[in-house]
């Protein structure tokens, strides 16, 4: 827990420049954790350094749900580049647990990862997936200088991933990262999906 926390405090939580409500958590003296709802492909810091996560899938090209959301926004080029990621075996180019970067064309930020969840009832081991999928975003960031980084609630939509135990892969490997970053935002669409974060980011910071 934070030492606002151990001290009793009131969480800081506020409206963001969205509307929508933020609840805000430190991960490291230098570095925050913000949960809020909103829509994740409206979401920037700076437009510079500065990046949303797609939940695609292993094709990469568009898809239904938060991955063709951020297709329509960020425009026609997002394809076109998702179409220049090299194919690892025909039809994959990002393969489950691994994310790749674009840029992001006509979205307020600079970059795009990529990245790909389980599914939750036919992947083995779902959890190790899931993880990596974030992990792996926060590394590839990382190395691209990116210090401001937004994440959808990935595999909670179609690919079935139940939100509690998506919240705690999510938010505990996120933890791991707790110097990298300035800001690392959940961007989350519903208010159910925005309370079980919430819920676990408290139970878990
Ligand atoms: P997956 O295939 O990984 O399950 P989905 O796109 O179906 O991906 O869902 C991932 C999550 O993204 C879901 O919780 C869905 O409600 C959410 N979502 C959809 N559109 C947006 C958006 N514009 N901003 C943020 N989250 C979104």
């Amino acid at each position: 827990p934070s030492s606002a926390a151990a001290a009793g405090a009131p969480r800081f939580r506020v409206l963001s420049s969205m509307g929508d409500a933020v609840e805000s958590f430190q991960l490291s003296p230098s570095s925050v954790l913000k949960i809020q709802k909103g829509d994740i492909t409206v979401w920037s810091v700076d437009g510079s350094t500065d990046a949303i996560v797609n939940a695609a899938n292993e094709r990469m090209l568009g898809g239904g749900g938060v991955d063709g959301a951020i297709h329509r926004a960020a425009g026609p080029e997002l394809l076109a580049a998702c179409e220049e990621v090299p194919e690892v075996k025909p039809g994959v180019r990002c393969p489950t647990g691994e994310s790749r970067i674009t840029p992001a064309f006509r979205l307020p930020v600079s970059h795009v990862i990529h990245t790909v969840g389980p599914i939750y009832y036919s992947n083995k081991q779902p959890e190790v997936s899931l993880s990596n999928a974030y992990r792996n975003s926060l590394r590839l960031a990382k190395g691209n200088n990116i210090r401001y980084i937004a994440f959808p609630a990935i595999s909670c939509g179609v690919y079935g991933y139940p939100l509690k135990e998506a919240s705690k892969v999510a938010i505990s490997t996120v933890k791991e990262f707790s110097d990298d970053f300035k800001e690392v935002h959940f961007v989350l669409f519903s208010d159910e999906i925005y309370n079980v974060w919430a819920e676990t980011a408290r139970e878990l910071l």
